[in-house]
């Protein structure tokens, strides 16, 4: 059976024109797209003429399971000459690619992954602040919390903890685990981090706190996807949200 090539395509932290231009070109030329849920509506406006598949995955509601994306992705290069795997961010990070792109390897499947801007750098930009700093910050680590049902613990602590400037992912709903967790690890009570919500879309948001009141973001609810910011460099910005009014938090 001939079967159709895949691109695996990082569709940006939201924002429709934060996919790269290569991204837009292939979904405007696509057969069959399958996305995510952090995908935004508008992105798919670029690719009319494409049968659309939604293969939505959330860590906190009922999740598709991954074997059955696997499956979905090899059906459609069956089926389509040009499908499109349209994931949030960058597929590399955090986006379990590596399961679709060994499902494409095994089936035989042609396949090329296109980057996309991953959340830490669209939070960076809103917040205006550099991830790396001349004498104060100069590493970057990109980690998460979670571990996955039946994977082994993890030891994200210690590199959060040494690290320059942090970005965990998939943090906030955890956000009491997380901090004790790194209060236990000998990160600082005072260090200052910042929370960003919907990093890159109108609606994105900012709270600036130290690690010592990180726990009261656990409660919050909010509406779209979250991301830590830990590190120094954050620290004037902190100061900043000290002295205005606490309107802004959550
Ligand atoms: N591959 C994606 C990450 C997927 S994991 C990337 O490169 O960005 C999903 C996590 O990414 C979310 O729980 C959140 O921590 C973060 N995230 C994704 N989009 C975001 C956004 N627009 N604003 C803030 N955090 C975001």
């Amino acid at each position: 059976m001939t079967s159709g090539k895949v691109w695996l395509i990082g569709a940006g932290p939201g924002a429709a024109d934060l996919i790269t231009v290569r991204g837009m070109r292939l979904l405007q030329a696509a057969d069959c797209v399958l996305y995510d849920a952090l995908v935004q509506p508008e992105m798919l406006a670029y690719c009319p003429q494409a049968t659309l598949i939604d293969v939505g995955k959330r860590c906190d509601q009922a999740s598709m399971q991954q074997k059955f994306i696997n499956k979905m992705l090899v059906d459609a290069a069956h089926k389509y000459q040009r499908v499109v795997r349209l994931k949030g961010g960058d597929p590399m990070l955090f986006g379990r690619a590596q399961e679709e792109l060994h499902a494409l390897d095994e089936a035989g499947i042609a396949y090329e992954v296109v980057p996309g801007i991953t959340a830490a750098l669209a939070a960076s930009a809103d917040a205006g602040i550099s991830l790396t700093s001349r004498g104060l910050a100069r590493n970057v680590l990109f980690a998460t919390a979670r571990v996955g049902h039946g994977e082994d613990p993890s030891d994200w602590v210690r590199p959060v903890v040494a690290a320059d400037t942090a970005v965990l992912y998939m943090g906030v709903k955890q956000a009491a685990e997380v901090a004790a967790a790194l209060l236990a690890g000998g990160l600082r009570a005072d260090t200052p981090l910042l929370i960003i919500e919907n990093a890159s879309l109108p609606q994105s948001r900012e709270w600036a706190m130290t690690l010592a009141e990180l726990p009261l973001a656990a409660s919050w609810q909010l509406a779209g996807p979250a991301i830590l910011l830990i590190g120094e460099v954050y620290r004037a910005r902190l100061a900043l949200a000290e002295a205005a009014p606490m309107q802004a938090r959550a």
